[in-house]
């Protein structure tokens, strides 16, 4: 590839509005362009890195046996409503109607479109397992995009569904899963980290996240560095809050939004085994301001014995509502019940659980609070019977460093981590609710087991470059870097030897398979240079005539201090 072919715009400052080092540079180095909050424009040079990521996904998905379709981005509602999903998921879900007035949705992931095809599809046990997978646009209407692609709205995601006759072979695609995202993350040069996760309203072990280990991730990974634990913050907390009694954690869960579902259809959707006496649930959510500081904690505290309304829990100071309490803030409630302040929150996105042991809570039975925003739920705990004493949980997040790991080797350590896959076991979640069944060898219909399996495919790019750069600017892991090497030709214009010499080299290279790129736009080897280090190509060789005459090049590493002579005869042999 000539430079003069291709397409350069690099900036000499990011935009204000870049916050992160990985923003900063992929704005200056043209790889994204804004359109809007949250969607860019991949520009040429980004997009090169984006297929050859793309690329690493596809071989270690094919060679684990999934099998690649391509499911729509937009897709009709009706199929989001038999899940339940379409009035459920809160306004991250982006619903849109047709000119007959018909409702869709923009794919946020693909759950449904991949168990309609599978319920047609996959008839007999014989045709089992399957793992289907795609690469494809995903929008959420995330509350606060940032970072760039790293939390955009519109985003790339690979997506596998795995479909299995029971639980012991759902396992075994679950695992084979986890290994294909170690392959496929190692190769991608990223330093990662898989930690046990959130499992929802499914429960279990089986969900892991892949997190980029870099400063400026969003998400907070608890870790023994002695020993294999690892867990998200949130899963941590709630494993530390329940360990400390003996119980094993329950689950992380998503709450629909208020006002959508009754207390029953919070409690089905959890999982959450309410008894016959006693029904009761709390439920927080929590205002965040543009730091993404809690300002204010709205926790609705329910005690039901039928089928009361969420959504009829009002704004307000304290209002008896059908047994329902709704309290404007987190004081409100101790008042109310007579409690220590920092009885029952903040509670929330990211934030430490206070939970101090009290006679009024003893006398409830299960409960569930968290952030009325996706996946930070504890639940199922049994206040009476879980809870540690009151100072174990003043604030889990720091009783949390330092203390024994759960698995007794070692202590426990707190860094931060950016989310670039997930796999997760489903069970019949989704099959269940949209019937699709399989005959077994006795004739006789059963749900599929599930399990689902993404990966930020441009969210990468972002975690790749917080973990890789320099002052200069991007240092891309060879595997995927836009260009591999990059030839700079000092005067080419006025030598014709400089000239010659460069296009042989780019050629033999390109005949070799390297990803090379020959900059012959003439510029001065200062602002040459200073591109590529800002692009982040990993190799340079810098031809001039001086060089040329002693038969020798200028190779140079994009992590070398500097320069080192080659023989030009062997920058061949240096570079493939
Ligand atoms: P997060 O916790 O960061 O919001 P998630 O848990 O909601 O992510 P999943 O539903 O697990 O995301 O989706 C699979 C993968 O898609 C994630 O692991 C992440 O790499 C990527 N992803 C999710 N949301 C975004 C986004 N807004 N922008 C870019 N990539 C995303
Ligand atoms: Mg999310
Ligand atoms: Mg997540
Ligand atoms: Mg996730």
């Amino acid at each position: 590839m000539k430079a003069s072919q291709f397409f350069i715009s690099t900036l000499k400052e990011a935009p204000a509005d870049a916050e992160v080092v990985s923003h900063k540079l992929m704005m200056r180095a043209g790889m994204i362009k804004r359109l809007g909050a949250g969607i860019y424009n991949y520009m040429p040079m980004g997009l090169r890195v984006i297929r050859k990521v793309e690329a690493i996904i596809r071989e270690e998905m094919n060679r684990a046996g999934a099998v690649e379709l391509l499911m729509p981005v937009v897709q009709p509602a009706e199929l989001w409503q038999e899940t339940g999903r379409f009035d459920k998921m809160g306004p991250e879900l982006l619903r849109v109607k047709d000119r007959h007035d018909r409702d869709f949705i923009i794919q946020p992931t693909s759950e449904e479109v991949i168990t309609d095809i599978a319920r047609q599809e996959l008839r007999s046990y014989k045709q089992l397992p399957k793992n289907f997978y795609h690469i494809q646009t995903k929008f959420r209407d995330e509350r606060r995009p940032r970072f760039g692609i790293m939390r955009g709205r519109e985003f790339t995601m690979k997506d596998a569904y795995s479909f299995d006759r029971d639980v012991a072979s759902a396992g075994r695609s679950y695992e084979n899963m986890y290994g294909a995202y170690c392959k496929i993350f190692d190769r991608l040069g990223l330093q990662y980290r898989a930690v046990a996760a959130d499992t929802g309203a499914i429960g279990g072990d089986r969900s892991h996240e892949f997190q980029v280990i870099a400063d400026t991730g969003e998400d907070a990974i608890v870790y023994c560095p002695s020993s294999d634990f690892a867990a998200n913050i949130e899963l941590a907390e709630a494993v530390a809050l329940l360990d400390a009694r003996g119980t094993a954690a329950q689950a992380l869960v998503k709450t629909p939004t208020p006002g959508k579902a009754t207390c029953e259809d919070v409690a089905a959707l959890l999982g959450l085994p309410l008894t016959q006496t006693v029904k009761s649930l709390v439920l927080a959510t929590d205002e965040l301001d543009e730091q993404g500081v809690i300002v204010k904690s709205t926790v609705w505290l329910l005690l039901v014995r039928g089928d009361h309304e969420l959504n009829e829990v009002k704004a307000g100071k304290v209002e008896g509502l059908k047994g329902g309490f709704r309290f404007a803030s987190v004081a409100e409630i101790d008042d109310h019940f007579g409690c220590k302040p920092g009885y029952l929150g903040p509670i929330g996105l990211k934030k430490p659980v206070k939970i101090v042991a009290d006679r009024t809570v003893a006398q409830m039975s299960d409960f569930v609070c968290g952030a009325n925003e996706a996946d930070f739920h504890y639940t199922g705990a049994n206040w009476a019977r879980d809870l540690p004493e009151p100072d174990l949980v003043a604030d889990i997040r720091n009783v949390v460093v330092g203390d024994p790991s759960p698995d007794g080797k070692g202590v426990l350590a707190i860094q931060r981590g950016i989310e670039v896959g997930h796999v997760f076991y489903l069970g019949t979640k989704y099959s269940a609710a949209m019937n699709a069944n399989f005959l077994d060898e006795n004739g006789k219909p059963q749900p599929m087991e599930m399990g689902c399996y993404g990966i930020g495919v441009t969210r990468i790019l972002g975690a790749a470059i917080e973990q890789n750069h320099d002052a200069r600017g991007i240092i891309w892991p060879d595997a995927i870097a836009p260009f591999t090497v990059v030839l700079c030709p000092i005067g080419m214009d006025r030598s014709e030897e400089v000239k010659l010499a460069a296009e042989r080299l780019h050629d033999e290279l390109q005949a070799l398979g390297v990803d090379v790129l020959l900059d012959d736009r003439g510029e001065r080897p200062g602002a040459m240079f200073a591109d590529w280090e800002l692009v982040g190509v990993p190799h340079r060789v810098v031809l001039s005539d001086r060089g040329l005459k002693e038969g020798q090049v200028e190779y140079q590493g994009r992590r070398d201090a500097e320069a080192t002579k080659l023989a030009l005869a062997e920058v061949l042999a240096h570079l493939k």
